[in-house]
């Protein structure tokens, strides 16, 4: 017997079939003896709509009040499961967050997490009870619905494991594992058996969105044992493991892209010390996270041109903060542009092995693509890019660093989004 926490995603449960179909799944684990506890995601498209009603309303929306229209995609799943999961006899229920609690700071529409109750869930699993909790929402300090942020009911089965010391935390989806990169926009991309918590960390944070970010951070620091795998077909997944339990090392494990960037560049400021930091800290004080930066001292080396990205969805917010802060930062023109990607190749190899950037710089420009923004971690590097070369980037990358299957790619996924 085992204690696991069962995590299915939108496609997964975008209609009804398709939650009689997950309700089946949950049940064998149940009939092989297992404690069961299911976090649900809104059914596919669910969440965009309910965001764009917000959004159509004012696009200045209240945060508070947007959660609790979002918020809401996840109660009507995880209420539909329930039902389906009793209709085939299995004893279910389910638990909002803030019958629980599972308890977040007050930071909505991103909120984080600071406990789950889990006391009410443990003593119904001694009767045999599967537990049923929609992802993506908390409960606040001022016991407001929160949600965690776009992806956030990976993060929401994982917290829900390390609270559970579940054995397992498995992550149904519409792939049926980790792939070297998305399997939709390369064919020949190959599926990792085990891929280590640094480079799907790294992964996820620049763009793949089969797992949100912080769910693989938490995973991480709580050991919590992660599996992506298919909720439609029945076959081995991708675990997420140490390091250490990775035999077969690639330089390049991977490669993301992010199309959801923008640049800004900001010419000719005041070459001192302090620019970047005001920089950065009015974005800071906005909540803004600059990402890339790069700068270029210009020819009378009295002034400095400053290029750094942003996400695409805060570009408009960045605009305005920076022209606040004009005449202090004394720069002569801004230029924004949100036609631009990220794309980045991911591995532990890099710590050993040179000549990736080689690589990578000289497999874009053999395509004709310009990179205008570079940037490197000890297991990463990224570039940004048109937004129209995205695909091909990645297809050019996938192949250089020897990541193609002879696959055609029949068989990955097996669901139409
Ligand atoms: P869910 O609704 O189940 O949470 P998501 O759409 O959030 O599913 O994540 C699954 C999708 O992630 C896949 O359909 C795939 O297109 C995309 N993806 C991006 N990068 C990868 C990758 N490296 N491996 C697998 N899937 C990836
Ligand atoms: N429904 C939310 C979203 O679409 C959360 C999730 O699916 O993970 O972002
Ligand atoms: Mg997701």
């Amino acid at each position: 017997m085992a204690r696991i926490v069962q995590k299915f995603g939108g496609t997964s449960v975008a209609d009804i079939a398709r939650i009689r179909h997950v309700a089946g799944v949950v049940k064998r684990a149940v009939d092989a003896g297992d404690e069961v506890a299911v976090v649900v995601s809104a059914m596919a498209g669910q969440t965009n709509q309910l965001a764009a009603w917000a959004r159509e309303i004012s696009p200045l929306f209240d945060a508070r009040e947007y959660d609790t229209v979002v918020a809401s995609g996840e109660q009507v799943t995880a209420g539909l499961l329930a039902i389906a999961l009793q209709d085939l006899g299995v004893n279910a229920r389910s638990w909002l967050a803030w019958q629980l609690p599972f308890r977040t700071d007050e930071m909505h529409s991103r909120a984080r997490i600071e406990g789950i109750e889990t006391a009410a869930i443990e003593a119904r699993f001694a009767d045999g009870q599967v537990a049923v909790v929609p992802g993506f929402q908390g409960v606040g300090p001022d016991h407001r619905v929160t949600t965690l942020g776009r992806g956030g009911s990976d993060t929401s089965a994982v917290a829900l494991a390390a609270a559970l010391r579940a054995d397992r935390c498995d992550i149904f989806t519409d792939v049926d594992g980790v792939y070297t990169t998305d399997p939709r926009i390369v064919p020949r991309a190959r599926k990792l058996a085990r891929v280590s918590f640094e480079e799907m960390l790294e992964m996820a944070s620049q763009g793949a969105k089969v797992l949100q970010t912080r769910s693989v951070a938490l995973a991480m620091r709580h050991r919590v044992r992660l599996q992506v795998l298919s909720s439609f077909e029945d076959r081995p997944g991708t675990l997420v493991v140490d390091e250490d339990e990775i035999v077969e090392q690639h330089v390049v494990s991977g490669v993301a892209y992010s199309p959801d960037e923008a640049k800004i560049t900001l010419v000719s400021v005041p070459d001192r010390p302090g620019i970047a930091a005001l920089i950065v800290g009015s974005l800071a004080d906005a909540a803004i996270n600059v990402d890339m930066i790069v700068q270029n001292v210009s020819e009378d080396g009295t002034t400095t041109d400053m290029t750094f990205t942003v996400g695409r969805s805060e570009l408009e917010r960045a605009v305005d903060v920076l022209t606040g802060v004009r005449d202090e930062l004394a720069f002569r023109e801004l230029r924004s542009d949100a036609n631009v990607a990220k794309v980045s190749v991911v591995g532990l190899g890099m710590r050993s092995q040179h000549g990736v950037a080689k690589t990578m710089f000289r497999a874009l420009a053999d395509r004709g693509i310009n990179i205008q923004v570079i940037s490197t971690s000890e297991i990463k590097i990224s570039v940004l890019i048109d937004s129209e070369y995205t695909e091909l980037a990645v297809r050019a990358l996938h192949t250089a660093f020897g990541l193609d299957t002879e696959d055609d790619g029949e068989n990955k996924g097996s669901s139409e989004t």
